[in-house]
């Protein structure tokens, strides 16, 4: 069964059907039902995504990775 339908992606688009392992999943844009087209770049290193869409996701989230302050209840 085919995942794209017959969609052929834009030259240079990399679409989220045919993406490796080693591709970042960063979604580009929907073409279609289930289509997607993806950044498609090298991942960073223990990463789904490359250095720069690694950075959206996770490089303002530093401080939710800190343990939460204790909640004092006040009664
Ligand atoms: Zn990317």
């Amino acid at each position: 069964m085919r995942t794209n339908m017959g969609f052929i992606a834009a030259p240079g688009k990399v679409l989220l059907s045919e993406a490796s392992h080693r591709q970042c999943r960063w979604i580009e844009s929907r073409e279609g039902f289930g289509v997607y087209v993806i950044c498609g770049k090298r991942i960073r290193e223990g990463s789904s995504f490359c250095v720069g869409h690694h950075d959206v996701v996770w490089g303002n989230r530093r401080d939710e990775q800190r343990p939460r302050p204790p909640v004092f209840r006040a009664a």
